[in-house]
């Protein structure tokens, strides 16, 4: 660090010639991420709130509301009034707040001398998030895999048999998987789980904030479109950051109610509240009031709109794609398309030296695209000639 300092001017160009290496989501290269832009009116809120800290919340009591009445609007949106939760640091901190929660109740049951399980034992789909996979490597958790059907659902039976052959502490199902947006059966894994008494987790980190805004036609007969807590599942992550124009980190944890809370809790001895129940302590407190801020601004017509554009895309790229000899995996359940591909890590670095940013699969070997609000009909023309393109070399 130099001792004396520069002008505004000259570092913000210095960050700006760095911010201008950034992709951007309007230029419609991003093809592969969960992210879009924010709206408008997001910018001016984070502004607002950019020096809150919801770690502190004593000391910034309008925010807390303001993340309280977050998690109440999502609440209401998932069939729950009573919902407890917070606005968190992403899908992937929701998750571990869920996976804390079943490991901390397994463990009031080994107190009690009620559990024989070593470590918490949960069934967890091969397709969910690698968020999981630090959950289990920091709470030494033990996970059975459950396979999937023909259709890339969880499997139910082996759960349910699963659920026979051990004890088990935690069930998770998948509403709206990151690879192919599919949505598990989560009213069977919920009579599975309340039938056992076991806890069940929905990941709907994708999914909750478009599953609701879909209109009739774009759902499938055999689809099983019912995740939320009607059903009695116990907690579900739903990331204002994804399909929810919110700025990056808020992702959303809501459990059934607020008995869950004593699961999360540790003293926190020096803060104005004596107890936190998140994995981050220091954190925004933007997320909150962006979340509720945008729901409140959209009303559920502004999102279902803003849904169903991005299914209308997601169908547009779905139909060039087969009129072009390419073979999607499956009929889109969401805004999400994977693309059969033998080569597809091959033609994933390919596009990328062209300036197209796919991901790929892991469940099949498959190119992944995310048709996010930021991608426009004439960014899937450019795709597919670029993919044509690639193919042919
Ligand atoms: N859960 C699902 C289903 C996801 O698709 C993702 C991210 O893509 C996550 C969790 C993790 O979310 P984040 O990247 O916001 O931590």
């Amino acid at each position: 660090m130099d001792e004396k300092g520069v002008s505004e001017r000259e570092i913000l160009e210095e960050l700006m010639n760095y911010r201008k290496l950034d992709l951007k989501y309007e230029d419609g290269k991003i093809f592969g991420s969960m992210c879009s832009n924010v709206l408008p009116i997001t910018r001016k809120i984070v502004d607002m709130f950019l020096e809150t800290n919801l770690g502190d919340p004593g000391l910034f009591k309008g925010t807390k509301l303001l993340e309280e009445k977050a998690v109440e609007l999502l609440g209401s949106l998932l069939n729950n009034k009573k919902a407890y939760g917070h606005i968190v640091s992403g899908g992937t901190e929701a998750n571990l707040m869920a996976l804390r929660c079943i490991k901390n109740i397994w463990r009031e049951k080994r107190r009690k001398g009620l559990s024989k399980n070593e470590h918490p034992k949960i069934i967890i789909p091969i397709t969910a998030h690698f968020s999981f996979e630090k959950g289990r490597d920091m709470m030494d958790l033990s996970y059975i895999y459950a396979p999937l059907k023909k259709d890339y659902t969880v499997d139910e039976k082996f759960v349910k048999d699963a659920v026979e052959d051990y004890e088990i502490d935690g069930i998770v199902g998948i509403a709206g998987t990151t690879e192919l947006g599919t949505i598990d059966n989560i009213e069977e894994l919920s009579k599975i789980a309340k039938e056992n008494n076991i806890y069940i987790h929905v990941d709907a980190a994708f999914g909750g904030l478009v599953i609701p805004f879909l209109e009739e036609k774009y759902k499938k007969k055999n689809i099983n479109y019912n995740f939320d807590f009607s059903l009695g599942v116990d907690s579900i992550t739903i990331d204002p950051h994804k399909m929810g124009h919110c700025p990056i980190p808020s992702g959303g944890i809501l459990f059934k109610d607020i008995s869950y809370r004593k699961y999360l809790d540790v003293y926190t001895p020096y803060l104005t509240e004596t107890k936190q129940a998140t994995i981050l302590g220091t954190r925004v407190g933007f997320g909150g009031a962006c979340t509720y801020a945008v729901l409140k601004y959209l009303g559920r017509e502004g999102q279902r709109k803003i849904v169903s554009e991005c299914m209308e895309n997601t169908l547009y790229l779905y139909k060039k794609l087969k009129e072009n000899g390419f073979n999607p995996v499956i009929e889109p359940v969401l805004n999400i398309v994977a693309i059969e591909d033998e080569d597809y890590k091959d033609v994933c670095m390919k596009l990328r030296d062209k300036g197209i940013y796919v991901s790929v699969c892991n469940c099949v070997k498959a190119l992944r695209v995310v048709v996010m609000p930021h991608i426009k009909r004439e960014h899937i023309d450019n795709f597919i000639e670029i993919l044509k393109e690639v193919k042919k070399d």
